[in-house]
């Protein structure tokens, strides 16, 4: 999959917002603090969530993604890309209201239980075990086990673990193809850098800038 262009960032964007579920308003309230984010659902009006964040002099578009994904819900994420959008939000004219359109968390990041993004698919046609070098800030793991193992292995032949006692036991032994990272701050550089043996894994989420080689 190559890298979006900017224009077709903007398209994802656009057709992200048109078919987005949920649409997430933020308002002042009266006075000079105090702030106010109701979520509804599109095809009736109905309100879902009625958020009241009283201390708030201004308008916090990161903050207000962040209070809905404790919701269960999240600004559509192409519209990160949108040039008119700040974190997804549009300002609306006057700017004092606020929109985004809104999914709901599990849409990007499926239910709340399962503590990584979804696992990568496998060709089925391959017989030997191969995943995925997940590095994140704190540990390396195995994208088909998704235990821990070490940040220069080549299979994995022992679980290597900070969190439990499967320390030392034997890995899945999978070989590793290539590596990768959901950690916004780790790009391809930084991951190519380390592994200068594996490919470079596609993120799906990219900060923009990002489109030229
Ligand atoms: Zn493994």
């Amino acid at each position: 999959m190559k890298t979006p262009t900017t224009e077709e960032s903007v398209q994802a964007a656009l057709a992200a917002e048109a078919a987005a579920p949920f649409r997430a308003v933020g308002t002042p309230k009266d006075g000079p603090y105090g702030w106010r984010i109701v979520v509804t659902r599109v095809e009736d009006g109905e309100t879902l969530l009625d958020l009241d964040y009283p201390e708030w002099s201004d308008w916090r578009a990161s903050s207000a993604g962040h209070r809905l994904i404790e919701h269960g819900y999240m600004v559509s994420q192409p519209s990160h890309f949108h040039p008119e959008r700040v974190a997804g939000w549009a300002v609306e004219p006057g700017g004092e209201m606020f929109t985004a359109a809104v999914y709901s968390r599990d849409h990007y990041v499926g239910p709340a239980s399962e503590p990584e993004p979804k696992q990568e698919e496998e060709p089925e046609v391959q017989e030997e075990l191969t995943a995925t070098l997940w590095i994140s800030g704190y540990s390396t793991s195995c994208g088909r086990c998704r235990k821990g193992t070490k940040m220069d292995a080549t299979h994995h032949t022992v679980v290597l673990s900070l969190q439990d006692d499967e320390n030392g036991r034997p890995g899945c032994g999978a070989r590793f193809v290539e590596v990768g990272s959901h950690k916004l701050g780790m790009g391809p550089e930084f991951l190519q850098a380390l592994r200068p043996d594996l490919p470079v894994k596609e993120q799906r989420l990219r900060t923009p800038g990002h489109t030229k080689d």
